[in-house]
């Protein structure tokens, strides 16, 4: 990998560089280091690279023409055919940190622009920088240190820099954890000893206790960090406290479709990243107002599990449609027999019109995305000419679907289930015509199966009104949560 350093101190840079890890990298060939001293590029007969601040001010400011010729030297000789990435050392950027480090370990070359004095005239910055960073919250005299700090960090993510590949993953900030504390020789020092499990030889003892030290050093020392250590576990232990007003979360994390956005003592917040709902579960009020600072602006959908978590959702982002849903989980693991006179297959896009005539929850589009996922199942039935005439004229051709328009015994379609996209079933809908024939429960039995199946949990969200979907999860065993969620958009 190839570091350019543009800069009025060359000198300064290259000695640092050079020793040690880094220096042996340079010999070995894997990394190289080209200080390019701005000075070179000054049109100014006299070396002058700064100048007083327009508008007045203390002190003085880089000139952006030498160093926009010492970036187009080093532009021009680059081979890689990449757009060259640019990164200008300054206190207002992104504060650099070990992710950014492992992603800029991915580039061939870098260029780091060290500025001096009181800064860099803007215009330079706007026309060749493509990073602005900074080393942390405090002002240096110049952007050389951070360059070199933030080099060195990038240059042990490159392979071959380090001897042993694993320390770069084993050390601070892997998976958001400090590491743990290491000794060496000799085994007892000042009357300390060295931990007994680290003498034992055994290997899974010593991962464990090293993991154990790692997260309880993080959580005391650095809570920062901790509170995005393994978000999705301890999301989960916390959600697993009241499983049947948590299900619809558990599930989302489970399956793998959520972005856990913050874990707190008192409460969760969870982002359905198919569907960007946010799903949030608190104590307390406060608990919920510090969890909503989580969500972007463009938020538009909440599944709230508490009526104050909805209250401040409604002040907060106003937002002022909401819906009460009551959470019941199928816990058993056993599956139902699938016997049923009902024919049951995916319904596709063609359904479209279909299934919109009975579903106003979602648009248009929502049903086709959850259609083309298969996610929608109908229940068919044979139907005989006479009773698909008559069906006809009770109901209207264009709420029959049958394969052959009719002229034979043709299968009509009884009603349709699914699973929404953030993973509840539900979308379920029986035809007048014919209700109380055992549709519905066919149909939810035959989704529960294949959900299973995906070694899933199957739970479905009711309004508390509707008696007779309240009634068929009674009947197929479902829990329900004593608690409401309250959907907000
Ligand atoms: N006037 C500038 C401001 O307030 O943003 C600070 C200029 S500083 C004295 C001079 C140079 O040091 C900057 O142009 C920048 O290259 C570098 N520098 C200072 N603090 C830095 C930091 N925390 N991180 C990265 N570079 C820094």
């Amino acid at each position: 990998m190839r570091f350019h350093i543009l800069t009025l101190f060359p000198e300064m840079v290259l000695q640092g560089l050079a020793t040690s890890i880094l220096g042996r990298a340079c010999e070995k060939g894997i990394l190289s280091f080209d200080a390019v001293n701005i000075r070179d590029f000054t049109q100014d007969k006299h070396g002058r690279v700064d100048d007083y601040p327009y508008g007045g001010g203390a002190g003085m400011l880089m000139q952006a023409q030498p160093i926009y010729d010492a970036w187009r030297s080093v532009a021009h000789g680059c081979t890689s055919g990449r757009p060259l990435r640019v990164i200008y050392l300054t206190p207002q950027g992104k504060v650099f940190d070990q992710k950014m480090a492992r992603e800029m370990a991915q580039e061939e070359e870098l260029v780091f622009v060290c500025g001096h004095y009181e800064g860099v005239d803007e215009r330079v910055l706007e026309e060749i920088v493509t990073d602005r960073v900074s080393i942390g919250d405090y002002v240096l005299t110049g952007g050389e240190l951070a360059a070199m700090v933030m080099i060195d960090a990038i240059s042990r993510m490159v392979p071959g820099v380090l001897n042993n590949a694993q320390s770069g993953e084993t050390e601070s900030f892997h998976e958001n954890l400090l590491e743990y504390p290491q000794y060496t020789r000799p085994e007892v020092w000042r009357g300390r000893a060295v931990p007994s499990v680290l003498l034992g030889g055994d290997h899974a003892k010593v991962d464990a206790w090293r993991l154990e030290r790692s997260v309880e050093r993080t959580r005391r020392w650095r809570p920062d960090l901790y509170e995005r250590y393994d978000l999705p576990g301890r999301a989960l232990a916390y959600l697993l406290r009241d499983r049947l007003l948590h299900m619809d979360m558990i599930e989302n994390i489970r399956r793998g479709q959520a972005e856990v956005l913050a874990v707190r003592e008192d409460g969760v917040i969870i982002r359905d990243v198919t569907t960007g709902i946010y799903m949030i579960t608190a104590e307390t009020k406060d608990a919920g107002e510090r969890l909503l600072s989580f969500v972007g602006t463009q938020a538009e959908v909440f599944a709230c599990h508490q009526d104050f978590v909805m209250e401040s959702v409604a002040a907060r982002f106003q937002k002022s449609y909401v819906n009460e849903c009551l959470q019941a989980v199928y816990t058993r693991k056993q599956k139902f027999s699938e016997e049923t006179p009902f024919l049951i297959r995916p319904l596709t896009e063609e359904d479209l019109e279909l299934v919109a005539a009975h579903y106003e929850l979602y648009t248009k589009e929502k049903l086709c995305a959850v259609l083309r996922k298969g996610a929608v199942f109908g229940a068919f039935l044979r139907q005989s000419v006479d009773e698909c005439m008559k069906d006809r004229e009770e109901n209207g051709a264009d709420k029959i679907r049958s394969d052959d328009g009719g002229k034979i015994d043709s299968l009509i379609c009884a009603g349709f289930i699914g699973t929404h996209e953030e993973g509840g079933i539900g979308l379920l809908y029986v035809r007048k015509a014919c209700r109380r024939q055992g549709a519905a429960e066919a149909l939810e039995k035959f989704l529960i199966n294949r959900t299973l199946e995906k070694g899933w949990t199957p739970y479905v969200q009711i309004f508390p009104e509707n008696e007779a979907s309240l009634r068929l999860q009674e009947k197929l065993g479902f829990r329900f949560s004593r608690k409401k969620i309250y959907w907000i958009s």
